[in-house]
């Protein structure tokens, strides 16, 4: 592995030279003037940079909290090269070449789940992409007179609520069980009520990592008549993982059951922010889209990607550094891209093996299926617990060690870690959650940095509670 200097100037070497060949393509028109920066816009970028300073270094390996991924380099170079065109993907009169790179990279990410039709885009993240899915689920409800109700766990992604109300589809919560995943009989109960039109299936949830069971929901459609859309938003791209949990739920992904996916190559797929991406299985679904503006610019006939979109502008340089890290790093098992997904899932399962149950820990009873773990600490009763996980966080911190902290409900963690007079006297106040340490262990490098990460894990714990 190159240095820091060597890897930035090879970074900005090659930069250049791509966008010297750009430049070349437009070499024939007269000359224009160019705005230069002069000394007031580098003051300028240098109190940025001072500013920039107040971030958790998200790149560094010793960061393992939050779900931040840095993206790769191919993707921030090709981000720059196609920023300086700024093409905007609603239309091929704004991006033509990167509008034809967002419809290769969408048949790349459908290719990778098995699809061999679809009609799909990408959004500004999973968000955005999820709305989307549930837009054309709601309209198609109606439209088929089916009822409009949309169901998923308690575990998925807080925004379903939301978007569902922003919709106005009325949205029912299933209770998970304790393995952090969808309980199919509590599912079950609310399908026999005959309002529930869409199941939303959380592959890999956003706190825990936990996998819906695709499958059976997927088998559950044989009884009740459903729409299925999945949030893959962080764990779709674990499909290329030989060891990721559940493998029954990810081999299910090609089912033709399954109306529509999303999945973010801004977590997990190396690309900087504004890149998620939502795929329908039927590509009629593309008619809900129509609309005839008269102040946007479709001039020819072709397919323009802002005719299937709910967002109008947006960044043709996303869809470039996508289609540029798939060509670097392509979308296969046992490839490097794959190796990468392996091996923060190895770390992750290796570090729930070296704290659960040793020492002060105790791991949920979750065993990661992705990248992500979450333990708390030792105490007489949830709140000493979640006290003391607060405070190892911030000792952490001191030590350049950077956890996240998550609300968990108690009944992830096994009941006997507690002190049953203790809980039962202060039973007036009972929790339902407790506060715990998380980790997503999503680069490649947490592997080896595990055992400076646990050495430095301990110390803070030594510093808290001796
Ligand atoms: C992150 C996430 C989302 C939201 O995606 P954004 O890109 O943050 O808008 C939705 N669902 C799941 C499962 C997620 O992990």
């Amino acid at each position: 592995m190159p240095d820091h200097d060597a890897a930035r100037e090879e970074f900005l070497q090659q930069l250049r030279e791509a966008q010297r060949s750009l430049d070349a393509g437009f070499a024939h028109l007269p000359p224009a003037p160019q705005t230069a920066l002069d000394d007031r816009a580098a003051a300028i970028l240098q109190e940025a940079a001072t500013r920039l300073r107040d971030n958790d270094p998200y790149g560094h390996p010793l960061y393992a909290g939050q779900m931040l991924k840095p993206p790769h380099p191919i993707a921030r170079a090709a981000y720059a090269l196609a920023m300086s065109i700024n093409p905007n993907n609603h239309a091929l009169d704004g991006g033509r070449a990167s509008s034809a790179m967002e419809i290769e990279a969408v048949a790349e990410i459908a290719k990778m789940f098995g699809w061999d039709e679809h009609l799909g885009h990408l959004a500004s993240g999973g968000t955005f992409a999820n709305l989307e899915a549930l837009w054309i689920a709601g309209q198609l409800a109606r439209e088929q007179n089916r009822p409009l109700g949309i169901a998923a766990s308690d575990q998925a992604h807080y925004t379903h609520a939301r978007i569902s109300c922003v919709l106005g589809l009325p949205f029912v919560s299933i209770a998970s069980g304790s393995d952090g995943q969808m309980n199919l009989r509590a599912l079950e109960g609310e399908l026999q009520k005959g309002t529930v039109g869409t199941v939303v299936a959380t592959l890999g949830t956003t706190a825990t990592g936990a996998v819906d069971p695709l499958d059976r929901i997927i088998a559950l459609g044989e009884r009740y008549n459903f729409r299925l859309h999945v949030d893959a938003a962080y764990g779709g791209y674990f499909i290329l993982a030989a060891n990721a949990g559940n493998p029954l739920a990810f081999r299910a992904l090609p089912d033709p059951r399954i109306d529509s996916i999303v999945v973010d190559p801004h977590k997990h797929g190396l690309q900087p922010y504004g890149c998620g991406c939502v795929l329908f299985r039927d590509p009629t679904a593309g008619r809900f889209y129509k609309h005839d503006s008269p102040y946007t610019y479709f001039t020819s006939r072709d397919l323009h990607l802002g005719e299937i979109s709910l967002e109008c502008s947006r960044a043709g340089a996303s869809a470039v550094a996508l289609w540029a890290t798939q060509k670097l790093l392509p979308y296969t098992r046992g490839g490097e891209f794959a190796r990468g997904l392996e091996a923060g899932c190895e770390a992750a399962r290796s570090f729930y093996e070296q704290i659960n149950f040793r020492g002060p820990f105790v791991g949920t009873m979750i065993r990661p299926a992705l990248d992500i773990v979450c333990w708390t600490v030792r105490g007489r009763t949830p709140e000493e617990s979640s006290a003391r996980a607060e405070a190892i966080f911030k000792e952490a911190r001191r030590r350049d060690l950077y956890l996240a902290l998550a609300k968990l409900p108690v009944r992830y963690f096994p009941w006997e870690m507690w002190d049953k007079r203790a809980v039962s006297e202060a039973n007036a106040m009972h929790p339902t959650y407790v506060t715990c340490l998380r980790s997503v262990l999503m680069k490649p490098d947490h592997r080896e940095w595990l055992p400076e990460i646990i050495s430095r894990l301990d110390a803070a714990v030594t510093a808290v509670i001796g």
